[in-house]
């Protein structure tokens, strides 16, 4: 059986968020891009709605509602904030899934119940100046001392990297390319744990993407996430997760793109009549429409195999890629039918315009999406 209706839970989850990123994000996101400010109100308010720990279980406090539930939530925030939107992301889907699906017992108890209050917030510590969509390049180094772990070098581009309380770090261990990896809990008041260059960045600009520095860094042995030289295996399943995060942000822009669409075209008037009366107007609204429910099917049905516990390498990258590519066509379309105000600040298209470009790009950009669908579909 098929059942296209979300259950009554999720539904009420929907509504909730829908609220809250009309109320608390929306009417805010325009300044805190404007000023690069991060939204820590908001994030305390979503922490408050139980947001920063849906993929909790509730013995750590969470509500754990699923990878479904997770889409269905960022697609409204994302539809507020995209920036509000990624740091949500990354604390539910990179941090706080792999620790719940890796962690050990200790682990769990030791850091779930501080991040589904938000007391913490996380982050993940994969990418480097030399390793982009060439992860298992890295050259971070740990190396074992007595028990501990002492790490050495730089991570690049870490969303919410000044803010959060702790990373989950990919570190080399070996010399094999990818079974030489190693994943690590690390807090940032670890001596030799630093925060250091914070990006200027085109969109998503309330959202700190920092370096994060490691000199001498002593981590204690029991922070090791899940086996020596299984960091690799825990990278590549947390992204599966993790491009559903960016899936479900590129529907909340595609979103706010069609609402101020059509919002804009049938008040804007020329040659006597709105807008939304020509034919040319019209077929960019129903290309948006349509495409916005196919990549909305994509990103669910990857979410719910998730769920049911299936692979879903191929089907989270479809999703990504297609979702993704339509938040800039999208976003490129709504400043059109903007026509010059779309161009200026007095409307938030130009703002979708430049956080739809991220979608793109991380968790793995456009064309390594294609790649692994490639790979497994001519396998
Ligand atoms: C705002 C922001 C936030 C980020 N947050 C995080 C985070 O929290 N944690 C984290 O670990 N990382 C994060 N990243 C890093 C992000 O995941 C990488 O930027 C992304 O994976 C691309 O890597 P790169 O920038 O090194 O580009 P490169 O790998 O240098 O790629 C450049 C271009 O070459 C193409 N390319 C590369 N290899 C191939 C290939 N084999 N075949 C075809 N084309 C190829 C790419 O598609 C791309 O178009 C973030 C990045 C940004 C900009």
């Amino acid at each position: 059986m098929v059942d296209f209706e979300l259950s009554e839970d999720l539904s009420l989850l929907q509504a909730t968020a829908r609220e809250f990123a009309d109320k608390e994000l929306a009417p805010n996101a325009g300044l805190w891009d404007k000023e690069e400010k991060f939204p820590q109100e908001a994030i305390d308010k979503a922490a408050e709605m139980g947001f920063l720990s849906v993929t909790i279980p509730e013995e750590y406090g969470g509500t754990q509602i699923g990878n479904l539930g997770a889409c269905v939530l960022l697609e409204e925030i994302n539809r507020g904030c995209a920036s509000t939107g990624v740091t949500i992301s990354v604390h539910n889907s990179l941090f706080c899934s792999p620790l719940v699906k890796f962690g050990t017992p200790e682990q769990k108890q030791k850091y779930l119940p501080k991040m589904a209050t938000g007391e913490w917030l996380g982050a993940y510590c994969l990418s480097e100046a030399g390793a982009g969509s060439d992860a298992a390049g890295l050259r971070c180094m740990a190396k074992k001392d007595g028990s501990d772990w002492i790490l050495d070098g730089s991570k690049m581009w870490i969303t919410t990297g000044s803010k959060a309380d702790v990373f989950i770090v990919f570190a080399r261990t070996g010399e094999h390319r990818t079974r030489g990896i190693s994943a690590f809990l690390v807090e940032k008041a670890y001596e030799g744990c630093s925060v250091g260059k914070k990006e200027e960045k085109l969109g998503i600009r309330a959202s700190p993407t920092t370096e994060i520095l490691f000199d001498n860094c002593r981590v204690p042995g029991e922070n090791l996430l899940g086996e020596e030289g299984e960091g690799f295996k825990i990278a590549l399943d947390t992204l599966d997760g993790g491009r559903l995060g960016i899936a479900s942000q590129s529907l909340g822009i595609t979103r706010a793109c069609l609402e101020a669409s059509v919002r804009y075209a049938k008040e804007r008037e020329q040659f006597g009549r709105p807008i939304a009366k020509f034919q040319a107007i019209q077929w960019k609204i129903a290309d948006m429409a349509t495409e916005l429910d196919a990549a909305r099917l994509l990103t669910w049905r990857a979410a719910w195999q998730r769920d049911k516990g299936v692979p879903v390498t191929k089907e989270s990258a479809m999703a990504k890629l297609f979702a993704s590519r339509l938040a800039n066509r999208a976003a490129r379309e709504a400043v059109q039918i903007h026509g010059g105000a779309g161009y200026t600040r007095e409307f938030p298209v130009e703002r979708y315009m430049r956080d739809a470009r991220i979608t793109e790009i991380y968790e793995g950009a456009t064309d390594i999406q294609r790649l692994v669908i490639a790979r497994d579909t001519l396998s």
